[in-house]
Formats: structure tokens, sequence, C-alpha cells
């Protein structure tokens, strides 16, 4: 058994193709006509732009516009005269051949990417690293493999699946993918999702270790791959695919239906996005709203603070996909495990107790003036609201209230249009807010619970440290209170409580949010259906027994095994 990072969703059973590139070795001599070695690379650098194009257009009518996105990008690189234009010097004044000059260029451009500390930047070392073996392609007249041409029932096996390869690939005949490399949210991962390719990425040596033709079973939940299972474990898949597909099939009756508890409570299903892009996958899985717009991710994987119009653009965005329905978009919220390079910011020793989100912000005018402005500008094209993250005490509130009353005072004089009742609400998701929930109540139109952090400062545990991961749990009583808190005091003000966490999609956790009075539950899109079919299966009486029994508990232990045991 191999194991690996469970990308994509689903259950693959099929042969192995190893997808292994062509050679791309070329002779280093020295060229000695400048100019046609120049031309050469031209030729090149206009066919891979073709080609590229050609690519993007096929993925956004067979995928999808978010994902030819990428593919676009790597046009724009590729006609971005900064890296072309130092391919050709290289050409000039150092005598080489286009091969040599495009790696050695290429390798520059993604060796400072990939040094830089983001995620994001680190992709774009990705995209780097692809644009030059499709150009070295290209001058060696290298073919490709065409992932199109697979037979049905092909477990694609490669070191890293590239944009360029996933571009051709015919989902229909592609039961799974395998690579050595690539997370969550890679490139390869974000594909095989939009495919709806079981996929498990990050196997350490599994190109070696498999071969081709060979047979294999993957679960893209779990990271699990087995290889040539036996009788026994291919019925155990099979049987585990069927269950996967015809759960996924029952959940598309839940489109168009009202998310109501069995006895008829109604509650708000919303969903959380990083792009405006995303949003169209929200209201394609029937979301209600949008519960939270992370805006953090509109100002990387870019090399500077966007402008107030571009930003503008982006909510407006967003709130015209919805068209009226309910967006939350939440302000900046950088720091801690959120880097944004080019801001410079201090090295922090505790970054997540230090200076970050609305602390930053209120004290950089220069950033959160543009945002606050360009959300109320955007607020005249649909129902935004305001989220402010990482609230610890009521002047932060207030401070970002006066801000946003001498914004609109300076809108009003320049006579530009915005919702003048435009509701501002917090996060909650530190112990301050959940303590002082009832006087933040009187202050703010609304909550929305950030269980990530909310249970990572309660607990005292980093949600990524695998040492104190058993602390770092939505179960333990201590979290369960905090949560109590927020919703029960907003009720008791009237005011609307949602939760954007990842505990909002958690069904063990359904019948404590619903009994405790959550107003909006904001799940990832692929997890609407699935929240609505938990949140339709119990009545309020059910839920509200389960509840007191589990709050009567002190252990996390004790708390998880109860709320699995009446799990619907
Ligand atoms: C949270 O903390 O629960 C949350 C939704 O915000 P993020 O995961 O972006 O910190
Ligand atoms: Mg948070």
């Amino acid at each position: 058994m191999y194991t690996g990072i469970g990308a994509s969703a689903g259950i693959g059973i099929g042969k192995v193709v190893l997808v292994k590139e062509p050679s791309l070795e070329y002779s280093n001599a020295p060229i000695t006509d400048i100019d046609a070695e120049k031309a050469r690379f031209g030729e090149a650098l206009d066919k891979c732009i073709a080609k590229t194009q050609a690519m993007a257009e096929d993925m956004k009518t067979r995928v999808g516009e978010k994902e030819a996105e990428i593919l676009e990008g790597h046009v724009l690189l590729l006609m971005d005269p900064e890296m072309t234009g130092q391919i050709e010097n290289m050409i000039e004044a150092e005598n080489k051949c286009a091969e040599a000059s495009v790696e050695a260029v290429c390798d520059q451009f993604a060796a400072l990417f990939a040094s830089l500390d983001d995620e994001m930047f680190q992709q774009r070392a990705t995209d780097v690293l692809d644009i030059k073996t499709r150009l070295l392609k290209i001058l060696l007249d290298a073919e490709d493999i065409d992932l199109g041409a697979v037979p049905e029932g092909t477990v694609l096996v490669a070191e890293d699946l590239t944009p360029s390869m996933t571009a051709g690939i015919n989902p229909a005949n592609v039961a799974g993918v395998l690579t050595e490399i690539g997370g969550k949210t890679s490139h390869s991962a974000i594909l095989a999702r939009a495919l709806e390719i079981p996929a498990v990425l990050s196997i350490e040596g599994i190109v070696s270790a498999l071969e081709n033709g060979q047979e294999v079973v993957l679960d893209g939940s779990a990271g699990i791959v087995i290889a040539s299972p036996d009788e026994a474990v291919l019925a155990e898949y099979q049987a585990k695919r069927e269950k996967y597909l015809a759960d996924k099939a029952a959940l598309k009756a839940y489109v168009g239906k009202p998310t109501v508890t069995a006895d008829g409570h109604k509650v708000e299903l919303c969903a959380n996005i990083g792009k405006p892009e995303d949003a169209l996958k929200v209201v394609e899985c029937d979301g209600e709203g949008i519960g939270l717009f992370r805006t953090e991710f509109l100002f990387m994987d870019r090399p500077q603070v966007p402008t107030e119009d571009e930003q503008f653009e982006a909510y407006k965005k967003v709130a015209e996909t919805l068209a009226g329905k309910p967006v939350i978009i939440r302000t900046l919220d950088i720091g801690g495990d959120k880097e944004i390079p080019y801001l410079g910011l201090p090295k922090e020793e505790n970054p997540f107790l230090g200076f970050r989100a609305v602390r930053l912000c209120l004290k950089r005018p220069d950033l959160y003036r543009p945002q606050l402005t360009a959300l109320l500008r955007a607020s005249a094209y649909g129902d935004i609201k305001i989220m402010v993250p990482m609230i610890t005490c009521i002047d932060e509130v207030r401070e970002v209230k006066a801000m946003i009353a001498e914004i609109k005072a300076e809108l009003d004089e320049k006579g530009i249009p915005y919702n003048k009742d435009i509701q501002v609400g917090i996060m909650a998701e530190t112990p301050a807010s959940s303590i002082m929930a009832d006087a933040f109540a009187k202050e703010v139109d609304f909550f929305s619970i950030g269980t990530n952090d909310l249970t990572g400062y309660t607990m005292c545990a980093d949600r990524g440290n695998p040492d104190v991961a058993y602390l770092y749990s939505s179960y333990n009583p201590a979290v369960l209170r905090a949560i109590e808190r927020v919703i029960k005091s907003a009720k008791a003000e009237g005011t609307m409580s949602g939760m954007c966490g990842e505990a909002a999609a958690d069904p063990l956790l359904t019948p404590l949010l619903l009994s405790f009075g959550l107003d909006e539950f904001s799940v990832s899109a692929t997890s609407i259906l699935a929240t609505r079919r938990v949140i339709n299966s119990w009545t309020m009486e059910e839920a509200n027994a389960v509840t007191e029994k589990a709050m009567s508990m002190v252990t996390e232990e004790e708390v998880r095994e109860y709320l699995t045991s009446v799990a619907k």
C-alpha cells in the first residue's frame, strides 16, 4: 500500500500508464549565427504561444473558465518581454543556443519564485518549468505524450501532472491520477477535482514503483493506493466505488431544495470562496450566498497590491454573479500562516499572536482604505456585507466602523453610489471574541465563527503541527462552549450568526450547531449539497437532545465518540 495526499475524491480502479516525458537532450555547442538562432527562438515562441492559447481554449470548453486561467497565465508569461527578453540577450551575449538559453533563464525565474515562502509563488515556479518544457519540446521537435488517446480505465502515473499534460486528458478514459509531487492546492489537484478524476498526490517513488499495465486501486479521499490488488481488495474497492458514485448521484436530488431541518426549521447555506471566479461554482452547486470571500488571495500571486479599481471589479463580479444573494467579503486577513512577500512585513517571533489581519490594516490605512472603498462602491451591485477578521476587542470594531463612516461621507460628496445600510460583521475566531460575544453582538450586524482559528487559539495548538494535532479538534468541550457562547449571545441580541470555518461542514457537529441556533452555514462549494442533506435529516427535537448530552461531556474523546454514534 502507498499513501499520499488525497487531492481529488473518488475511487479509481484501473491499469497504470506511466507518463514519462520524452528526452530533451541537446548539443550545447556555441552558436555561430546569432540572428538565425534568435529567429529560431522567435518562431518557437510564437508556436508555443499559439499552442498554449489553443490548449487554454480547449480547456475552457471542456473543463471550465477557472481551469483555463492557468494556461492563460502561461500565455501572459510567454508574452511578457521580461523573461523572453532575457532569453534573447543570452543567445546574443553568450553565444548560447536557444535551448540552453531557454533552460537557463526559465530555471532562474523558477528558482526565484520557488524561493519565496508562499504556495502561490511556488506554483508560479511550476508554471515557468512547464513553459520551459513546452518551449524545449518545440525547439527539439520532441513528441508530446497524447493523454487524450489512453485507453478506458487508465490510471495515469507521473512525477507531476502539469497543466499542459492535463489539458489533453479525456476524463472518460482516466480512472485516476497518481503523482510524486503536488499538494491539495497544486494545479494538478485543482484540475483533477474539476475533471472529477480521483487523485492521490505526493506519493514518494510511485513512478519507479509501478509498471505499465499493472492494476491499481486508489482512494482519492483517503490518499491510499494499492498495487496489484487481490480479489478481495478489488471487490472491496468496487463496492466502495459504487457507494461513492451512488452517493454523489443521490446528492443531486438536493439541488433546489430548501435548507431546512426535517421539522421545517430554516437555515441559510452559503459557501466560502478565494477568488471571484469561484463564485460561479457556488451558484452551480446551489449555494444560497457567499459566507466568506477570503480577499487575501487577491493580494497573493502578484507582485504588488491590487488597486482600488481592481478590487472594486473583483468584488462587483462576485456580487453580480450571486445576483442579489448575500455576499460576505472578509477584509484582508494576512499574517500568521498567510504571507504576502511584497509587503515586506517584519519577521515576528510569534506571527499567530502578532501584527496581523485587522491589527495591521488599522495601522496601514494605505492598504485598508482602498479595500473598504472598493467594497462600499461594489455594494451598489449586490448584497455585499463587510466582515472583519481576527477581532479581539471592541475598539477595533469601532475604529473600522469609523473608517467606513468617513469613506461613506467621501463617496456621498463625490456622488458615488453604495449601499448606505451595508452590514458590518466580524469573524468570531479568537477566544476574546467569544468571551465578549454579548458585547460584540450589540456592536456588529453579524458574526461568522471561524472555527479553524478559534480551535487553534482556544486549545493553544497550531493547526499544522502534528505533535499537537490531538488537541486541535473542534469536538473539544472548550471549543464547543466557545462556539455556543457566540451563537447564543448573537441570538439574545437578534444578531445574525454564521460559521465559515471547516466545522460548518462537519456532519457530526450539525445537530449542535442547529441546536445552538446557528443561522448560516458556510462551507466549500463541493460540500453544499452534503451539508444540506445532513441538515434535512435532523429534527430540532433530536438535535436538542443530542446537544444536551454532548455538552454535558468533558473530554474530546467522549464527545467525538458520542457524536459518531448518533450521526445520521
Ligand atoms: C477560520 O479561521 O475558521 C477561517 C474561516 O478563516 P481562515 O481559515 O482563512 O483563517
Ligand atoms: Mg481565520
